[in-house]
């Protein structure tokens, strides 16, 4: 079997194409899975990726060379054809397919097997060698159906402004935080959003998304009952919440699955809401793939690479730079 993608220090290597996958280090030509942070990063020379992507990689990097492509459009550079098809992790995220003499490797970047009603779902591409990420690979993840956390969530909004509270939720501002307010019933009040987030909505937007109505959360405003506020997971335990006094707060993340998690975090409410596959899509994901090599690159890594061992597949683990989804970190997810 070819080695096709490489790790080395700076990320994936494609060598026979001198690019690298969701490089973590300033390399000449990049291609980016997505736009979190831990993904793409500041300083290549020239970035590639799916083009809902671009106006989120601008947001966050700033100028720059961007190149979009359109999922299953394939490139040939030195002649490995290059595709990019659907991760379903956040809009415009995309599994990156590498062809070459014969071989085919797919990079899955961050992906989930759910349809979240915003990012193009998550599509099986057949390869050889399948690198996969592992954040919830371990079988206590299992996420609730969609429609059930959709009641859930508005539930609880109901419940506040019933105490004339206001709604405070904590989720990713790119993909997580659209995904929510898509889940809201807007019907119920007005919903509004940190900074972080707005910049984000507009990205979507410009991305040609339709998200529900929103308002940016401005210094001038004071009244807040009965609102709900989506904001980064930064900005828990900050000062800037003082303003949405008397407030009831929730936690959107998949470790909320984890006993203790929400107790630990100081949140009243944790909704299991992940952009990442649980223990049954990773699983799913991986046999759709018709692979027989696996590499984890991230989460669970040693435990996945030998439950997958035990089940048929030559599986590895590798260390790399990715941190799937965190609970309060910088926003990468
Ligand atoms: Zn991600």
């Amino acid at each position: 079997m070819k080695q096709l993608i490489e790790f080395n220090e700076n990320g994936m290597y494609v060598r026979a194409a001198d690019v690298y996958i969701d490089p973590w280090r300033p390399v000449k030509r990049a291609i980016i899975t997505h736009a979190h942070s831990d993904h793409a990063r500041w300083g290549m020379g020239a970035y590639l990726s799916q083009h809902q992507s671009i106006p989120f990689l601008k947001r966050r990097l700033g100028d720059g060379i961007y190149e979009g492509l359109n999922y299953r459009q394939s490139i040939q550079i030195n002649g490995v054809e290059i595709t990019l098809f659907p991760s379903g992790h956040v809009p415009g995220a995309a599994q990156v397919r590498v062809k070459y003499e014969g071989e085919t490797w797919v990079a899955s970047g961050d992906y989930k097997t759910v349809d979240d009603g915003i990012s193009e779902p998550f599509e099986p591409v057949l390869c050889d060698t399948f690198i996969t990420e592992s954040t919830f690979g371990l079988p206590v993840f299992n996420w609730p159906e969609l429609a059930v956390l959709t009641h859930q969530i508005n539930q609880w909004w109901q419940q506040n402004i019933y105490e004339q509270k206001c709604s405070v939720v904590f989720a990713y501002s790119l993909g997580k935080a659209q995904r929510i307010l898509q889940m809201l019933n807007p019907e119920l009040g007005k919903i509004y959003v940190h900074g972080a987030v707005a910049s984000m909505n507009e990205a979507c937007i410009e991305a040609g998304l339709t998200l529900h109505t929103y308002h940016t959360v401005q210094p001038s405003t004071t009244d807040y009952a009965g609102a709900l506020v989506i904001a980064p997971p930064s900005a828990l335990g900050s000062p800037w919440l003082k303003k949405f006094e008397p407030y009831d707060t929730a936690m959107a993340s998949g470790w909320m699955n984890m006993r203790g998690t929400r107790r630990r975090n100081a949140v009243d409410t944790g909704f299991v809401i992940s952009d990442h596959a649980d223990w049954q899509g990773l699983n799913n994901a991986i046999k759709n793939t018709g692979a027989e090599q696996v590499i984890v690159t991230h989460g669970y890594t040693a435990i996945f690479a030998k439950w997958l061992s035990e089940n048929g597949y030559q599986a590895i683990d590798v260390k790399t730079a990715y941190e799937g989804e965190t609970l309060i970190n910088n926003d990468s997810e």
